[in-house]
């Protein structure tokens, strides 16, 4: 039986070497986009990588990871340091907000008032507030999730009435294409939305975070706005998935 750990496990150097890579790309983009650098957070995101890719990872300086599954953020928290900021980006269900409410930085995958209220509970159980992202079907894609842009604006007003919640901003998963130019008008899309909810001002809405751009189109979200990009394949190699 091949052993997952080792699979995934690209040699420590092969890591220092991307992440370096990666900054001096987003510095770059900055640059061309006329932006400061610190407006951008590079989110690494750890999914199914093996404890020593992550501490790699973090001996290089990396602080905001990201995970897609309760479980393995949970265990990866516990064997992590505790300066880490956990960014949840994936689909979240309602009966395991409980098991990350007080371990998370920030929530990218909000889509529903369902949700959005089972997080708020557990977070007043618990007694933090939590931050949230409403994850946004930008290019409509069937097999996606996230709200539907046009209704967007309604779940955010909805959800700012909840205690203990606050939206920071819009998360989007574009569409998986060759050339990341083809994904440039959805990130303009998801910028243009995060203004006009801006301009309706609710309290405890804030429009500060864009978090879009992975691996394949960072540079071209982060030339759109983005604040967040999360970076998987780009950092830690090929995934491969236990099936
Ligand atoms: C896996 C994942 C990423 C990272 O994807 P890469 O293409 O490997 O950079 C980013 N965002 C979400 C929501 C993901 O699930």
């Amino acid at each position: 039986m091949v052993n997952m750990n080792d699979v995934n496990n690209l040699a420590d150097d092969v890591i220092a070497g991307n992440i370096g890579q990666v900054e001096k790309n987003i510095l770059e983009a900055c640059k061309r986009a006329g932006r400061e650098p610190e407006e951008v957070m590079l989110i690494a995101v750890s999914k199914t990588m093996p404890i020593s890719s992550l501490k790699k990872a973090y001996e290089c300086g990396c602080r905001h990871f990201g995970e897609n599954k309760v479980q393995e953020l949970v265990e990866k928290y516990e064997q992590m340091p505790k300066d880490i900021k956990w960014h949840m980006i994936g689909h979240l269900q309602r009966n395991k907000v409980k098991y990350i409410i007080d371990k998370v930085y920030l929530i990218h995958s909000v889509d529903s008032l369902k949700l959005a209220e089972e997080i708020s509970k557990e977070a007043v159980k618990k007694n933090v507030t939590a931050h949230i992202l409403i994850e946004v079907n930008i290019a409509e894609e069937e097999s996606k999730f996230g709200t539907k842009r046009d209704e967007a604006a309604a779940l955010i007003e909805s959800i700012a009435k909840l205690p203990s919640i606050k939206v920071e901003g819009l998360m989007t998963v574009a569409p998986y294409v060759e050339n990341s130019e083809e994904n440039r008008q959805y990130f303009v899309s998801l910028r243009q939305l995060s203004v006009d909810i801006m301009k309706k001002n609710n309290d405890n809405v804030n429009m500060n975070v864009l978090s879009m751009g992975m691996t394949g189109d960072y540079e071209v979200a982060i030339d759109e706005g983005a604040t967040c990009v999360r970076v998987g394949t780009g950092i830690f190699g090929e995934r491969h998935y236990n099936s």
